[in-house]
């Protein structure tokens, strides 16, 4: 049995898999089992920040894998709290609370988010608003959270609790704070998984200012848009705003599974023993591992990424069979005239891995992605949009 007929056998049927199995790689270079080389424009979506088998990450994890590689939360442990005290000086933050994905990160501040205002406005002060288009993860509470119909469908009913406002209509965000007793607004800075879709600055002002009027927690979700994807180190520093709560994950381990909340002045002491908790949360191979990636995007990697970003978008612009480019930083989607499920798969022939987002294409490479590679992936997405 081959392992795709393998596959298909006994793993469960979630993924629409692209027909390609990936044994190896290097850096933002990916290699499958008949030995072909591939241009790695995702990144594992957005989580090898510093490419494949990166060896200073590689070091920090197997250093730690080879003293402890687990230890529970009954006991104290380094990497975990030199990993929360990084990301709070970073930020500002003044807490960290570590889990094992995007969507336990986001459950995480809505627990906070419901305590802290159940405690200080009353306990009928719980609803979320969240955003159309939006995605916040699997779980449950995530799928409710999470601004698509066509997702909820299958699951209902759906969790209570929250509330969708239009970025495209900034009334509808007034509109639910009216109607609903708010405990937060959750946001994503570019909506990744909605289309590549990035808030104007005004509405995230806007959010900021109702927030801030209505005593009312903003939680922005930097699951994709965080750890320097954007050209910041979180993505809500290109807009000069404070969230109460940053949520993080997929970039933050550099492929180990991590989920962070971060908690700020307000809510630094919402959680207490007992009212929350992970087995695998803090978990030290991961978090050396995201140590080493925290500790290296630097003003210097930023900038770089700003540049790639630029390029990726001059590129594009104006060629032949592009209608769209839109994101932010290394985040970027691209809409094309052809199917874009046609130029990925010319794509992946040519050995470019780049991925989707609702219609568009999706690119999230790597944050050190060698510019000739970016530019031979871009030159070959171009030729494979204009044919
Ligand atoms: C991927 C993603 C999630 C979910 O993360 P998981 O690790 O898959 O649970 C949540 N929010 C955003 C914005 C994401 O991109």
């Amino acid at each position: 049995m081959g392992i795709k007929e393998k596959d298909f056998e006994y793993v469960a049927n979630t993924y629409a898999r692209f027909p390609v199995e990936l044994v190896r790689g290097s850096g933002s270079l990916v290699y499958d089992v008949n030995g072909k080389e591939y241009i790695d424009l995702n990144s594992g979506i957005a989580v090898n920040s510093f490419g494949i088998a990166d060896k200073e990450w590689q070091a920090a994890v197997t250093d730690q894998l080879g003293k402890l590689q687990h230890t529970s939360n009954l006991y104290f442990s380094d990497p975990c709290a030199t990993l929360a005290q990084m990301l709070c000086k970073r930020t500002g933050m003044k807490k960290v609370f570590f889990s094992n994905s995007g969507a336990e990160a986001n459950e995480t501040a809505v627990k906070v988010a419901r305590k802290y205002a159940a405690e200080k406005k009353g306990a009928e002060y719980f609803t979320v608003i969240t955003m159309k288009n939006s995605f916040h993860g699997r779980t449950m509470a995530m799928l409710a959270a999470t601004g698509q119909d066509a997702m909820h469908k299958d699951f209902l009913p759906l969790m209570p609790g929250f509330a969708y406002a239009d970025p495209d209509d900034p009334s509808t965000l007034e509109k639910c704070v009216k109607e609903n007793k708010v405990a937060a607004i959750m946001f994503e800075i570019v909506r990744g998984e909605g289309g590549v879709l990035p808030l104007d600055k005004s509405f995230i002002e806007l959010i900021d200012r109702i927030a801030k009027e209505n005593d009312i927690l903003t939680i922005c979700d930097e699951v994709q848009t965080g750890n320097g994807r954007t050209g910041e180190l979180y993505a809500y520093m290109n807009y000069g705003i404070t969230p109460d709560i940053v949520t993080t994950a997929k970039g933050l381990g550099g492929g180990l599974p991590i989920g962070a909340t971060l908690l700020g002045e307000k809510v630094k002491d919402t959680l207490t023993p007992g009212s929350h908790g992970s087995t695998f949360g803090g978990n030290p191979v991961c978090c050396a591992g995201a140590c080493s990636i925290i500790s290296r995007i630097d003003e210097k990697l930023l900038d770089e990424v700003k540049q790639k970003s630029k390029y990726v978008f001059d590129a594009f612009e104006g060629a032949k069979g592009i209608k769209s480019v839109t994101g932010l930083g290394l985040m970027i989607g691209v809409e094309t005239e052809k199917p874009v499920a046609d130029v990925i798969s010319a794509c992946i022939e040519k050995g470019v891995l780049p991925i989707k987002a609702k219609e568009k294409l999706r690119l999230l490479p790597a944050l050190n992605i060698p510019f000739e590679l970016l530019k031979k992936g871009i030159e070959v997405i171009k030729e494979a949009a204009a044919k």
